[in-house]
């Protein structure tokens, strides 16, 4: 049932919403793992919908949808109502897989908005009966049983075949799925196996022991399907190489561009001494001290330390190299000037951030708009005059 007629019997406002209860609703509260239902009542989107202590089904909306004794229409989101039925009757029939190729039962289900899933009693399954699983299910929708609603009482429910026995007495809901499973249910399902259209395993992970395995069914499955299907299809695309070969594809350019990182290295450390030759000669007195201020947009920090070293061991002075957000510090002993202490005073008069020994240090936090200003500091500190 998606459209309904009912009358209000509570309407009150909490925690900013409004609560409104029905002397009969089609709306699914969640419990048992399955989410409610949206939709609307009088045209007030229903945002949430909560069973109370006492049993009712209480509809949760932004805006007052009537006073008690206010007559109202009902109206069921379908398309997740669907997606609902085809998590759960998929639940059902997965759990039968599992009890059926792998005699693991199942202890707890989840069935979310993101994707289901069963905790089952087995501690681990191989690939291998995960796929078995997943194909008998998909088989079982193929064949197309009808799942069929029962009310019984509770001796009734003693001697059927139920999945597991329920702990409540009175009248229970039975879910039957042919003859291949029985279970004692209050979720919505499918009236036939085929609705699920497809159930597709998609990961698995250990909790409590138990292994927990999460699924797609139905709407959920081909929406899944067709952002994996565009993924790769953009890949192939980008990579000109069938799906089939994007891993193999990867994988060479992969090793290429690690190869062509370390001739890049080997270029930079064979140029470093010249480089160092021409930092040099941009070298200032200040005080005592000769600098070496430099900046470059974008570089390995790392060659930047190296270079900054091998500056100072031309000029016995400072070298300041400022690369992308990070300035490299290098000192030499006869320049009289501490890396460390340096980097210490400039952090303190900066928003830079960071430290060192003697002979080196670095800074993070750098804006390279601001060299000048660094380069001013630095001046001021190595004593200008
Ligand atoms: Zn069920």
């Amino acid at each position: 049932m998606l459209e309904f007629d009912a009358a209000i019997v509570d309407s009150r406002q909490a925690d900013g919403k409004w609560h409104t209860v029905l002397d009969r609703s089609a709306f699914y509260p969640t419990s048992g793992g399955q989410l409610h239902d949206t939709g609307t009542l009088n045209r007030v989107e229903v945002i949430e919908v909560i069973e109370t202590d006492s049993g009712d089904v209480c509809h949760v909306t932004g805006r007052e949808v009537g006073a008690v004794g206010d007559n109202i229409r009902g109206t069921v989101n379908a398309a997740r109502r669907l997606g609902n039925h085809q998590k759960h009757t998929a639940q059902h029939i997965l759990s039968q897989a599992f009890i059926k190729l792998a005699q693991a039962e199942t202890v707890s289900v989840h069935l979310g908005e993101e994707y289901a899933s069963v905790e089952l009693s087995a501690g681990e399954l191989s690939d291998k009966q995960l796929a078995e699983v997943e194909t008998l299910s998909n088989q079982i929708i193929v064949d197309n049983i009808p799942v069929e609603v029962m009310f019984v009482s509770s001796d009734q429910a003693a001697s059927m075949p139920l999945r597991k026995v329920p702990d409540r007495t009175g009248k229970i809901r039975v879910i039957r799925i042919g003859d291949l499973d029985w279970s004692a249910c209050g979720g919505t399902h499918c009236r036939q196996t085929a609705e699920v259209s497809v159930i597709k395993l998609i990961g698995t992970e250990k909790i409590r022991g138990h292994l927990s395995v999460r699924f797609l069914a139905g709407r959920q499955a081909l929406d899944d399907y067709r952002r994996r299907f565009d993924l790769t299809q953009a890949l192939s695309h980008q990579l000109t190489c069938h799906i089939n070969d994007i891993v193999g594809k990867f994988d060479k350019l992969s090793a290429e561009n690690k190869d062509q990182r370390k001739q890049l290295a080997e270029l930079q450390a064979k140029l470093l001494p010249m480089r160092a030759q021409e930092l040099a000669q941009q070298i200032k007195q200040y005080g005592k001290t000769k600098l070496v201020f430099h900046v470059e947009e974008a570089g390995d920090v790392q060659m930047a330390a190296k270079l900054a070293r091998e500056v100072v061991a031309h000029t016995e002075g400072v070298a300041v190299l400022l690369v992308g957000g990070r300035m490299v510090i290098a000192a030499h002993e006869a320049g009289g000037v501490k890396a460390g202490a340096l980097a210490k005073e400039l952090a303190a008069k900066t928003s830079l951030k960071g430290g060192g020994s003697d002979n080196q240090a670095q800074l993070g936090g750098a804006n390279i708009k601001q060299a000048d200003e660094y380069r001013r500091i630095i001046e001021e500190l190595l004593g200008y005059e």
